[in-house]
């Protein structure tokens, strides 16, 4: 059996302190560069994206210090940031994981990097993941 609401892990975001440090880095451990670097405005954010097999890997960088990703490295240091997981339907798998007792970080899905809507599950609610639900904008 698999999960009816989720396709699969779409990617893994890492924060990072120092986006071009950390390309170099993962360049030499995959064996091939990001295919992307984006910034998201909005979110205070600039990534890099590799692909590995049928997953992403998401490098973020903060913009500005009031950024998740500055006060994530300011309170726990580099590392794994979220779990992101594909989705069909991103509102109505809002709507269902609030119904479940999920906390949800936003009411309406954001444009997010990679041309995807996002949104996220705050981690207290979430066994101490920040879950990222994305779909693919149409
Ligand atoms: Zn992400």
């Amino acid at each position: 059996m698999t999960s009816p609401f989720f396709e699969h892990i779409d990617h893994l975001g890492i924060a990072v302190a120092n986006l071009a440090e950390a390309e170099a880095r993962y360049t030499a451990m995959f064996g091939v560069e990001p295919y992307k670097r984006e910034e998201v405005e909005r979110e205070g954010v600039v990534t890099s994206f590799f692909q590995v097999g049928p997953n992403k890997i998401e490098l973020l960088e903060a913009t500005r210090p009031d950024s998740a990703i500055a006060k994530h490295i300011e309170k726990r240091g580099e590392g794994l940031h979220h779990v992101a997981y594909l989705v069909k339907d991103i509102r109505a798998e809002m709507a269902r994981l609030r119904e479940e007792g999920f906390q949800l970080l936003s009411e309406e899905p954001k444009p997010g990097a990679d041309g995807m809507l996002v949104a996220f599950v705050h981690p207290k609610t979430a066994g101490g993941v920040l879950v990222e639900l994305c779909q693919p904008k149409s």
